[in-house]
């Protein structure tokens, strides 16, 4: 057994067989450009990041495609509230994301294609369907004939009324039958829009991901992730496009991570609890939010509470501190002289049972803080760096990390200076009364000095 996932098509665990194992293909859906992204948001990027490094473990190669949708309404209705133009929202949104992404600690994708980018091949894919008679022109719009393809349904798993209800259907008069759904759509200035056989106009959300993945990974390639909300319609319709194109399978296993809520509650802008991950930058280690994130298995709803946040980073404080010690050389070490624990590899390779290794990796701490020898704890101590590296974790050493501020009314590093320099001097001045006094100070906020002799050496405290 190499690696276990868990395929939504059969709704069954089952072994992984790579196409090719030398080199395995994922493609995962990516963002909407047009608002910044929300901890929602952040858990696919999460999931999908640790999935690319197993796998990078596992095998010699990984071609991970994740998508940048830069053309859709949502974009334009955006354009014309604030009378910005499409391309400044875009680009500072995908900025955004990007600044979001390197924050949670994800590796950016092998290849990040845009909409905007790949028209062409999106109008040859649908020109194709056309004439395979899966797609019909009609009033300026092309649009995918369902109950042409014999599969639909298969993926999401819902029947023929299910479908009608799901689709969120606008009775459409250049509609054949209320399940189609839109491939292409004209567009009038001063919506963007580009010319094709079918009239000027733009593409429909769900045919970008058939064109762009067939493109950068071929016809058939090895997983297809998204959030659990993309099941349907869009990787229903997704399946369609593509199958009915190649003639082919399009994705051999299908991941979808479970739904985030927020104390409780469904993340709503009505409900005013939208969460936007820029915000936490400033108070909570991206760490911290990695760690909240994967603390329940990827398949699982998970609801995001400041106890999850409190919990994630005491976790995080423990595996630091059992770092400690740990030479600062160590922390550099050649990728090939890891040492990752076997158990908490073989858990991930369960289907990323990322509960399961974070509980080794507490038992990997109890191992350091008990060992009978120096040699010992050090040989446990690289284990869990190495574990952790893996897993995304531990950026920083444990020196950095006790430095970064952790709440949101923790002192900044140059007001802590500030404090040690008046410290410095009223020693200096034999001041020693006032000197105990700014070290008390600083201790009631959270900082603890040690006087070394190299001078003064702060860390914040670990709750
Ligand atoms: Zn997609």
């Amino acid at each position: 057994m190499i690696l276990q996932l868990y395929n939504t098509r059969t709704r069954t665990k089952q072994e992984f067989v790579p196409m090719d194992p030398a080199h395995i293909k994922m493609y995962v859906c990516g963002p909407t450009v047009y608002a910044p992204p929300h901890i929602g948001n952040g858990r696919p990027v999460v999931v999908f990041d640790l999935l690319f490094r197993v796998l990078n473990t596992l095998y010699p190669a990984v071609t991970y495609v994740r998508n940048i949708t830069d053309v859709d309404d949502k974009i334009n209705q955006k354009a014309l509230e604030t009378g910005r133009s499409i391309q400044e929202i875009t680009e500072e949104t995908t900025a955004l994301f990007h600044e979001t992404c390197a924050y949670l600690g994800a590796l950016s994708p092998t290849i990040e294609p845009r909409v905007t980018q790949h028209i062409s091949e999106i109008i040859q894919m649908i020109q194709r369907l056309i004439d395979k008679e899966y797609a019909y022109v009609k009033e300026g719009h092309v649009l995918y004939r369902v109950h042409k393809f014999a599969e639909y349904g298969q993926l999401s798993r819902k029947n023929q009324d299910e479908l009608l209800a799901g689709a969120r259907i606008e009775v459409a008069p250049y509609k054949e039958n209320a399940e189609d759904f839109v491939l292409w759509k004209p567009s009038v200035a001063p919506t963007p829009g580009w010319d094709s056989p079918f009239g000027f106009g733009r593409p429909g959300w769900h045919i970008e991901c058939s064109a762009m993945s067939a493109k950068h990974l071929g016809k058939t390639f090895d997983i297809h992730g998204g959030g659990i909300d993309l099941v349907f319609p869009h990787h229903e319709n997704e399946v369609a496009q593509s199958a009915a194109y190649h003639d082919a399978v399009m994705a051999n296993v299908w991941m979808h991570n479970g739904h985030l809520s927020v104390n409780g509650q469904k993340m709503s802008k009505s409900l005013g609890n939208v969460i936007i991950i820029q915000d936490l930058m400033h108070h909570i280690p991206g760490q911290v939010v990695r760690w909240g994130l994967l603390s329940s298995h990827y398949r699982q709803p998970l609801d995001w509470t400041p106890e999850l946040v409190k919990q994630s980073s005491s976790a995080l404080n423990r595996l630091y501190t059992a770092l400690e010690t740990l030479p600062d050389a160590e922390w550099e070490y050649p990728a090939d002289a890891m040492q990752v624990d076997a158990d908490i590899l073989k858990a991930l390779q369960d289907d990323l049972n990322t509960p399961l290794a974070f509980k080794r990796m507490h038992e990997l701490v109890h191992a350091i803080n008990t060992a009978f020898s120096a040699d010992e704890k050090l040989k446990h101590q690289k284990t869990l760096l190495h574990t952790g590296k893996l897993l995304g974790f531990f950026s920083v050493n444990t020196h950095q990390w006790f430095r970064e501020g952790v709440s949101e009314d923790a002192m900044t590093a140059e007001e802590i200076q500030n404090y040690l320099d008046q410290r410095k001097s009223a020693k200096e001045n034999k001041d020693f009364k006032k000197a105990d006094e700014i070290r008390n100070v600083l201790k009631s906020k959270g900082i603890l000095i040690k006087d070394t002799p190299n001078g003064q050496e702060w860390q914040r405290e670990v709750s």
